[in-house]
Formats: C-alpha cells, structure tokens, sequence
C-alpha cells in the first residue's frame, strides 16, 4: 500500500486551503527559553476563520453529497467551531444547515453564534444537552418535510471526520520533511483529531510523541476519554482496511490541564492567549488552542524539554470565540 494515498478512494469536498503553514515561534521560545516551538497553523484553514473541524468536515462532506442528502444536522456548544465551520461549508454547498445548540438563546450575540446566523444556519437551542442529544427529533422532523438530512456527530469526530486528520498527518511529514521533532502538542476534546494523527504516526512511522491536551473533564471516570479515542482510531483503521489496532495505552493525554471544566477561562488559559498575542501576533481560543498552550508552557517552565529540541504546536483554531470571553480573558 502507498502510504500517501491511502485516502484516495473517499470522497471529499473542497473546504479549505492546504497545506496549511508551519511557522517557527521564535519570540515565544526566546521568551520562554525553552525548545524551538513550531506552530501548524490549521486557524488558517479558511473555512469562515477556520479551524481543525474544515479538515474533519471535508471528508463527512464529502460523504453527505454522495448519498445525494441536501441537509445537514449537527450539535455543539453555544460558541461551537465546528457548528460555525459546519454553517460554512453548507452555506458554500448550497446545503440546509441544522445546528443543535447548548443553553438557550442568549441576550448578547456574538462570537461562533452570531457567524452561525449570518451563514444562515437554523438554530435550536437544546438547554443542558450540547453533545446532539435529541438529533433524533430534529431528524425525524426534517424527514416529515422531505428533506434527505445527514447527522454530522458531535465534533465531527467519526472515522470518516478522523480521516482528516490522518490526511494532515500525512501533509505534516511533507512539510517537515527531514525536520525532526520532538513532540506534537494539541488540544483533545472530541478525539477526531487526536484519533486521525495517530494513524498517520503509525502509517509513517514517525517518531515524535503526541500529546493530545485534555478539554472537557470526563464525565464517567479516568478512562473514558482515553477509551473513545481508542476506539475511534480504531475503527478508522477498519474504514480505511488497515490491520493497525490500538490499545489505550498507546493514547498520550495530558490531563492536569482541566481547570474548572470545558470553557471555563482560569489564570492558564488567559497567561497563554496574552502571551502569545503579545510576543508573535497569534490569537489562540479561551476554549482549546489557550488551554493547550498552557500545557506546553508549563511543560517548558518546568524544564521538561532540552533546548536543542523542537516541538510543534498544533493550532487548531477558534479564535472567533474570544469575542463572546471578552471579560475573561484580559
Ligand atoms: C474541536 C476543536 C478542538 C478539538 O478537536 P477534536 O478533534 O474534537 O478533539 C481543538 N481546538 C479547536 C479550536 C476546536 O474547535
């Protein structure tokens, strides 16, 4: 098997603009003293301000326009990236875009919501259930009208939306070429992501270590999260018919970094946004990409890396929710 073309065969929509760049972070490294920091910078997907979910949706997408569907239905938080990116590529496809939303209709619209409304997304406001619980009814309802609607899970993260990242892997080895890393680090939240790049780790046998950086505390126990990305890069194995199998051990997550839950700003998430604003011009997200750095900064503080080494940092976008976090993160 060509390991560059194991994806061929799916079929993808044009979402965005790739290879997304890689820059080096001097001023931060310099600032920090630390290993060289380089940054993949997937905020400039191009998708409507862009983000980690264009890669995910591309390949789900893709699917959806094969099945002949003209709907699509996903769920997310309030400030969702992926249902504003979802709103997008709907919008560009000519596609209904259903977004089930957590809370209730708030005062104040802005951030990822207001993007949702001007892409014309219909909105349904779902209360304490922000993970596509009551999809099913929306579904049901879409059908009674005609429709042929296509559930996106929440955060795309699907074999089929894990592909994506297997495929950005694979674009990561081509950039770098010859340039060896250390580590690649990450925010990890509905594990497509995470899920994508260890299969391309494995397919290409590359050597760096990946930390995903846990985001939402997990509701059952330790595990948990740990088991869903086992099992979604594994059935991204089986989609793509290779015989790799997982075992939860073969997950890296970081954890320390929970604070005081899914979207709530402490003091690491808004050091991380000021500092890198301040010394490279990067915005980061109060949600994943500012709680992400915060690990790796504290990683570095803590001298946990060697100065000849080289890290990357996987910026997976969001920046667009700092607008509705403007009293948290200054
Ligand atoms: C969704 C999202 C993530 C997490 O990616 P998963 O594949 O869901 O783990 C990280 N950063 C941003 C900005 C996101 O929107």
């Amino acid at each position: 098997m060509e390991k560059h073309n194991i994806l061929n065969k799916l079929p993808k929509a044009e979402l965005g603009f790739f290879p997304t760049p890689i820059v080096t972070l001097k001023n931060l490294s310099r600032h920090l003293g630390g290993p060289e920091i380089l940054m993949k910078r997937d905020d400039l997907t191009g998708l409507a301000l862009g983000g980690n979910k264009t890669r995910k949706l591309a390949f789900i997408i893709g699917d959806a326009l094969q099945k002949g569907c003209d709907t699509v239905v996903t769920a997310g938080a309030q400030q969702s990236n992926h249902c504003r990116q979802t709103a997008a590529a709907a919008a560009q496809l000519g596609l209904e875009c259903h977004l089930l939303l957590g809370g209730t209709l708030p005062n104040d619209i802005n951030g990822n919501l207001l993007l949702d409304q001007l892409l014309g997304a219909h909105i349904h406001w779902t209360n304490q259930n922000r993970k596509g619980e009551d999809i099913p009814q929306v579904v049901a309802a879409l059908k009674n009208q005609g429709k042929k609607p296509y559930v996106i899970p929440y955060g795309g993260s699907n074999a089929l939306g894990a592909c994506g990242f297997v495929s950005a892997g694979i674009e990561l080895e081509t950039q770098l070429k010859n340039i060896e890393i250390s580590d690649v680090f990450f925010a990890s939240s509905s594990g497509g992501t995470h899920a994508g790049l260890m299969l391309a780790k494995t397919v290409l046998d590359a050597q760096y270590n990946l930390v995903g950086v846990q985001i939402d505390k997990d509701e059952d126990h330790d595990s948990a999260f740990k088991t869903q990305v086992t099992k979604l890069a594994n059935e991204t194995s089986v989609l793509l018919g290779m015989d790799i199998v997982y075992k939860q051990s073969d997950v890296l997550l970081e954890d320390g970094f929970l604070g005081e839950g899914y979207g709530v700003v402490g003091a690491a998430e808004q050091y991380a946004i000021n500092l890198l604003a301040r010394t490279e011009g990067i915005l980061l997200d109060p949600v994943y990409t500012g709680r992400a750095m915060a690990a790796l900064i504290d990683k570095v503080q803590k001298g946990g890396f060697d100065k000849s080494q080289r890290v990357l940092f996987w910026h997976t976008g969001g920046a667009p929710s700092l607008f509705s976090y403007a009293s948290k993160v200054q």
